[in-house]
C-alpha cells in the first residue's frame, strides 16, 4: 500500500496541492497552494494535513510514524527554497504555524508567528535587517505566543507585564498622559530587551523550565498547539453553533515569515474583493501600518481604511489591487484577503471565499451572473438558508423621527447591517443566560475574543468600542447577519461596575440600547424595529428559483392575513390550514367550541357546533380570497378535545357560568377528557367517527365559503384532508359523509365546483396502507411531524429533553440534525416513500405534498423533490427557503446526471414519472397575481392548542 502523504509543500511558483484540496489541506492550505499557482507573490512553506490532526487525535495525541521525518524533509527543502535556516545565528529562516480547517473558523483556532527566534537568532535578524527594534519586537510576540498558545501560560499575565513596563518606563520616557493610552510602538529597543527578559522569566516561572532555544522544538510544541486548538473550548462551540460536521480536523500551514512590523514601509491588512455587507462592487477592508497580522483580526488598534492605504502607499496598493483582480477572475467569488507588506512588497497570506451578508450574498451573486463570470445556476447554487432568513433583518423605524434625534448616543463603525434593541450585557455567559430565558439582550465588550461568541450568538446584536470592520466581532457577526458595531471608541467601559459612559451619559446592565448597524449609531432605549422590503437582487435571483424548480411551494397559514404574507413570500396555495387555531380567536368562539365539548347530547353538540359555523366560514372565505386561483388545503379538526377546555377550577366555574351549566357537570367533563396518552388518543378523525356533527360543519362552512367566493369571481380550489387517517374503511366513512354534505351544497348552488378529499400520513399505518388508502383519497399530505413521532417512539412534545444528546457528536450521534427538523430519511423518509410508490400504483395522478415542519427545512424538501412529492409547504416565513431548496434540487440533479448518468436516470424513473402523470392530470392552479390590499386584522389565536409547529422554525 502507498505510504500516506502527510505533507504538501509550496512556493516559488510551484505547489504539491490545490485548491480544490480544501478538505485535505484545509481552506488556508488550499488557497496557499493554488495562488501559489497562479502566480501571485506567496511566502514559501508547507502543509500539514488534516488527516494528519485526525490521526493525532486517534493516536492519544501523538504523531503518526513518519511525520517527523516528513517535516524534517519538507523543512530542509524550505530552507533551500529560501536560502535561509531556521535557527541560524547570521540570518534564519522564521516561520508563521497556522491552523485551518477545510471550513472557515474565523479565529477559533490558532496561529504562531516569528518562530525560530532564540537569544542568537534575534542579533542575527537584528543586524540583517539592521533594525534591532524590529527583531526584539517579533521576539516578545513569539514567546507571548508561544507561552500562552503552545504552554498555555495564561496570556493575560504576559498582558500585564507589558502594560507595567509601559507604564513604568515608556510613558515617562515620553511624557504621555495619564489617560492616553501607550501605544505598542512607542516602546524602545532598550524597553523590548528587558521586557523580553520579564517574558522568558514569566515562562520558566511557569513551566519550570527555559524558554527553547532549539527551534525544532518551539515548532513541535506549535505544531501540537494548532493540532490542540482544534478540539479548544471555543472551536468545538463554534462549529457546534455553525453545524459544522464531518470534517477531518486542521491543517496546520508553516510558512516563511514576511514581516510587516518593519517600519513605516510594511504593514499588513485584511480585505475583501467586494464589500461584504452590501455587496456592492468596491475594494473594502483595513491596513495597519507597522503591525503584524494578528494585531488587525483582534481590532487591538482600529486600522486604516483602504483608500487611506492607496495615499500612503500607491505602490504597495496597486500590487494588492492586481492581486484583487486576478483573484476574482480565478476563483469567480467574492475572496477574502490577508496579506503583508514588507518594505513596499506585497505577499499574500491567505484567501479564502468571503464570508458575507445575506443582502451582499445575494448582491454578489447577481452581479457576477451579469458579469458573465458565473451562470444562473451558479448563483442559485451560492445562496445559503441563512441568506434568505437574513434578508428580513429588522431597521429602525424612522418614523421616529424626534425620538431617533434625542435618543441618540454615539457612533462607531458600522461593520454588519440590520438593527437591534435589547438590553445591555457585557458577559458572554450572562448573555446566554438570559437569552435563554427569552430576554433579548446586546453585548457590549472592549472587543471580542473567541471566548465570546456563545455570548454574541444568543445576543441581538454586538457593540465593542475598538475594532475594525474586520476584527473578530465583525466577522463573527456577519456570518450569522447579526447586527454589529465595531471601533466605537467613546464608549468607556467598566467591566466591574457592570456600565459604559459616553460623555455624562452612563448605561449600566440591564439599561436597554439600539443598534443601527447600517450607520454604526446607537441610541438609548429601545426603539421601534421593522422588517425592511427584500433587495432588487434578491427579487432577481428568486426569479431565476422560480424558473428552475420543478416542486410546488406552499404554505401552512390558518388565517387571511398569514395567507397573503405567504403569498408574497412566494406560495402557490395552501398546503395546510389548521382549523382548530381558528376556534382561539375570540372569546365567543372559544365559548362556542367549549360548549360543543361539554355538551351532553347530539343535539346541544349541534346547537355549539351551529354557532362556530358563521366564524369558520367567514374564514375561510378570506383564506380562499387570498389564495386566489391556488389550492387551499383545509384539514378537518385534529387536536385532542381536552386541549380546548379549562383546567383550573376558575376557568371552569367560568365556563360553567357562560356556558348555563353547573360547575360539577364542566368540571366531571374534563376529567373524562383526561388521556394517559393524548397523542395517541382521542384525536383527529377519531373525533368526527365518534362526533360526525363536527365534519358536518366544517364541510358545510368549507363547500359554503367555497361557493360564497366563486359567487364574487375567486377562483376557489379547495381540497378537503382528513387527518391521522389509519385505515381506507375509517377514510371511506368520513370521504362518503363530505361528499354527502359538499356535494348536496353545490347541488343547491347551482354552480359547477370541484373539490378534492384527501387524507394526511401521519401514522406508520397510513404509509404501510397506502395503496387501499390511495383508492379512494384523491391527494396524501406527509403530515411528517407526526410521523416521525410516531415511527421514532419520540414524543414531539417531549424530545427536547433529551433528543439534543442524541444529535450531540460527542455524546451520542445518532441523528446528524434533530429529526423534527430536518426529515430522518434513512426511516422515515423511508415510510414516505413508500407512500408515495403505493399510492400512485393505483392513482397515478394521486398529488402528494408534506405540510410537517420539514417542508421548510432545506434538506428535507430537497428529498421530497428526490422522491417526486408535488409540492411541499412550510411556515410563510419559510416559504422563500423551500423555494431556493427545491430550486437547489433540480440543479443538483443535472449535477449527479452528469457525474453518474446511468445509474442516476435508472434510479430516479419511478417517482419521475409519476410525479410527471400527477402534475399533467392534477388541475393547473391559476397563476394570477394577487394585489390584494392587507387584510383588516391578523388573526393571531389568543392560546394555541399545543406547541404543534415549533416557532423557532420561523425566520
Ligand atoms: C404533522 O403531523 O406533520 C402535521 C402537519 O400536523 P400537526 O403538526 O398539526 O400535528
Ligand atoms: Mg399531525
Amino acid at each position: 500500500m502507498a505510504k500516506t502523504k502527510y505533507i504538501y509543500a509550496f512556493g516559488k511558483g510551484i505547489a504539491e496541492g490545490d485548491g480544490t484540496m480544501k478538505e485535505l489541506l484545509g481552506g488556508k492550505g488550499a488557497g496557499l497552494a493554488e495562488m501559489t499557482k497562479i502566480g501571485l507573490p506567496v511566502p514559501a512553506g508547507f502543509t500539514i494535513t488534516t488527516e494528519v490532526c485526525d490521526l493525532y487525535y486517534k493516536n492519544g495525541k501523538k504523531w503518526p510514524e513518519g511525520l517527523e521525518a516528513e517535516v524534517a524533509k519538507n523543512l530542509k527543502a524550505l530552507e533551500k527554497n529560501v536560502g535561509k535556516k531556521l535557527g541560524d545565528p547570521v540570518d534564519p529562516l522564521l516561520v508563521s504555524v497556522r491552523s485551518g480547517a477545510a471550513l472557515s473558523m474565523p479565529g477559533m483556532m490558532e496561529t504562531i508567528l516569528n518562530l525560530g527566534l532564540t537569544d542568537t537568532s534575534v542579533e542575527g535578524i537584528a543586524k540583517k535587517t539592521g533594525n534591532r527594534r524590529f527583531a526584539l519586537d517579533a521576539y516578545r510576540r513569539f514567546i507571548m505566543m508561544y507561552g500562552s498558545i503552545a504552554m498555555d501560560i495564561d496570556r493575560a499575565k504576559f498582558d500585564a507585564a507589558f502594560d507595567d513596563l509601559k507604564e513604568r518606563k515608556t510613558r515617562r520616557r515620553l511624557s504621555v498622559p495619564n489617560g492616553t493610552k501607550v501605544l505598542d510602538i512607542a516602546v524602545n529597543e532598550d524597553e523590548l530587551s528587558e521586557l523580553i527578559t520579564t517574558f522568558k522569566a514569566l515562562y520558566k516561572k511557569e513551566i519550570k523550565k527555559d524558554f527553547p532555544q532549539d527551534p525544532i522544538e518551539q515548532l513541535k510544541g506549535a505544531i501540537n498547539a494548532v493540532f490542540g486548538s482544534w478540539m479548544a473550548d471555543k472551536a468545538v462551540n463554534y462549529r457546534k453553533i455553525e453545524k459544522i460536521q464531518g470534517i477531518k480536523g486542521t491543517a496546520v500551514n508553516v510558512v516563511q515569515m514576511v514581516f510587516g512590523n518593519k517600519g513605516e514601509t510594511s504593514g499588513t491588512g485584511v480585505c475583501f474583493t467586494r464589500d461584504p455587507n452590501s455587496g456592492d462592487n468596491v475594494f473594502y477592508g483595513d491596513y495597519l501600518v507597522n503591525a503584524q497580522g494578528e494585531d488587525v483580526v483582534a481590532g487591538i488598534r482600529t486600522p486604516i481604511k483602504l483608500s487611506d492605504f492607496e495615499k500612503k502607499d500607491p505602490k504597495a496598493y496597486k500590487q494588492l489591487c492586481d492581486v484583487r483582480k486576478t483573484l476574482e477572475k480565478h476563483y469567480k467569488d467574492m475572496q477574502d484577503l490577508e496579506f503583508t507588506v514588507e518594505e513596499g512588497k506585497l505577499y499574500m497570506l491567505q484567501c479564502r471565499t468571503g464570508k458575507r451578508s445575506p443582502m451582499a450574498a445575494f448582491k454578489v451573486a447577481v452581479d457576477m451572473v451579469g458579469e458573465k463570470l458565473i451562470t444562473k445556476e451558479d448563483a442559485i447554487m451560492r445562496i445559503k438558508t441563512t441568506d434568505i432568513e437574513g434578508i428580513f433583518y429588522p431597521m429602525i423605524d424612522k418614523s421616529q423621527a424626534a425620538q431617533l434625534k434625542s435618543a441618540f448616543l454615539v457612533q462607531g463603525i458600522d461593520a454588519v447591517p440590520g438593527a437591534a434593541a435589547g438590553k445591555v450585557v457585557f458577559n458572554a455567559k450572562i448573555a446566554e443566560d438570559m437569552a435563554a430565558k427569552g430576554e433579548k439582550v446586546i453585548i457590549v465588550r472592549k472587543e471580542t475574543s473567541p471566548e465570546d461568541v456563545g455570548g454574541m450568538h444568543a445576543a441581538q446584536g454586538v457593540l465593542t468600542a475598538t475594532g475594525g470592520k474586520t476584527s473578530h466581532a465583525a466577522v463573527v457577526a456577519r456570518g450569522w447577519g447579526k447586527c454589529c458595531i465595531v471601533g466605537c471608541e467613546k464608549l468607556d467601559i467598566d467591566y466591574e461596575k457592570k456600565l459604559f459612559r459616553v460623555g455624562s451619559v452612563t448605561v449600566r446592565e440591564g439599561d436597554f440600547i439600539t443598534l443601527d448597524g447600517s450607520s454604526g449609531n446607537v441610541y438609548v432605549g429601545a426603539l421601534k424595529l421593522v422588517k425592511p422590503e427584500p433587495p432588487e437582487a434578491y427579487k432577481a435571483l428568486m426569479s431565476w428559483v422560480d424558473q428552475t424548480r420543478t416542486l410546488k411551494v406552499r404554505t401552512n397559514a390558518d388565517t387571511p392575513y398569514d395567507a397573503e404574507n405567504a403569498r408574497r413570500l412566494g406560495a402557490e396555495g395552501i398546503g395546510l390550514t389548521r382549523t382548530e387555531h381558528m376556534f382561539f380567536d375570540s372569546e365567543e368562539r372559544i365559548l362556542a367550541i367549549r360548549q360543543m365539548i361539554i355538551a351532553d347530547d347530539v343535539e346541544s353538540r349541534k346547537k355549539a357546533l351551529a354557532k362556530l359555523l358563521p366564524f369558520q366560514t367567514k374564514d375561510f372565505e378570506g383564506i380562499f380570497k387570498a389564495m386566489d386561483g391556488c389550492p387551499v388545503t383545509i384539514r378537518l379538526i385534529d387536536p385532542p378535545l381536552h386541549e380546548f377546555v379549562p383546567h383550573d377550577e376558575a376557568g371552569q366555574r367560568a365556563l360553567a357560568k357562560a356556558a348555563n351549566v353547573t360547575f360539577e357537570h364542566v368540571r366531571q367533563r374534563v376529567e373524562q377528557l383526561h388521556e394517559a396518552n393524548p397523542m395517541l388518543g382521542h384525536r383527529g378523525c377519531r373525533l368526527c367517527i365518534t362526533f360526525p356533527e363536527i365534519l358536518d360543519m366544517q364541510v358545510t362552512a368549507i363547500i359554503s365559503a367555497a361557493i360564497n367566493m366563486t359567487k364574487k369571481g375567486v377562483k376557489v380550489l379547495p381540497e378537503i384532508m382528513i387527518p391521522l387517517t389509519i385505515d381506507e374503511k375509517e377514510f371511506q366513512i368520513l370521504e362518503v359523509q363530505a361528499r354527502g354534505i359538499a356535494d348536496k351544497l353545490i347541488k343547491d348552488s347551482g354552480l359547477k365546483l370541484s373539490y378534492m378529499v384527501g387524507t394526511m400520513i401521519e401514522v406508520p399505518r397510513a404509509a404501510l396502507l397506502a395503496d387501499k388508502i390511495a383508492e379512494h383519497a384523491q391527494f396524501f399530505s406527509c403530515g411528517t411531524n407526526d410521523l416521525t413521532q410516531m415511527t421514532l417512539g419520540i414524543s414531539r412534545d417531549d424530545a427536547g429533553k433529551f433528543l439534543p444528546d442524541y444529535v450531540d457528536e460527542k455524546k451520542a450521534g445518532v441523528f446528524k440534525a434533530d429529526p423534527f427538523q430536518s426529515l430522518d430519511q434513512k426511516g422515515v423518509g423511508m415510510l414516505v416513500q413508500m407512500a408515495i410508490q403505493k399510492g400512485r400504483s393505483v392513482r397515478k395522478d394521486l398529488k402528494v405534498g408534506i405540510c410537517g415542519e420539514h417542508g421548510g427545512d432545506l434538506n428535507s424538501v430537497k428529498f421530497c423533490h428526490r422522491i417526486g412529492m408535488n409540492y411541499v409547504s412550510s411556515s410563510p416565513f419559510r416559504v422563500p427557503v423551500s423555494r431556493l431548496a427545491a430550486a437547489q434540487a433540480v440543479i443538483e440533479d443535472k449535477i449527479a446526471a452528469k457525474k453518474a448518468p446511468a445509474k442516476k436516470a435508472v434510479a430516479k424513473k419511478p417517482a419521475a414519472k409519476a410525479k410527471a402523470v400527477a402534475e399533467k392530470k392534477a388541475k393547473p392552479a391559476a397563476k394570477k397575481a394577487v394585489a390584494k390590499k392587507a387584510v383588516a386584522k391578523k388573526a393571531v389565536p389568543a392560546k394555541r392548542a399545543r406547541p404543534r409547529s415549533p416557532s423557532k422554525h420561523n425566520v
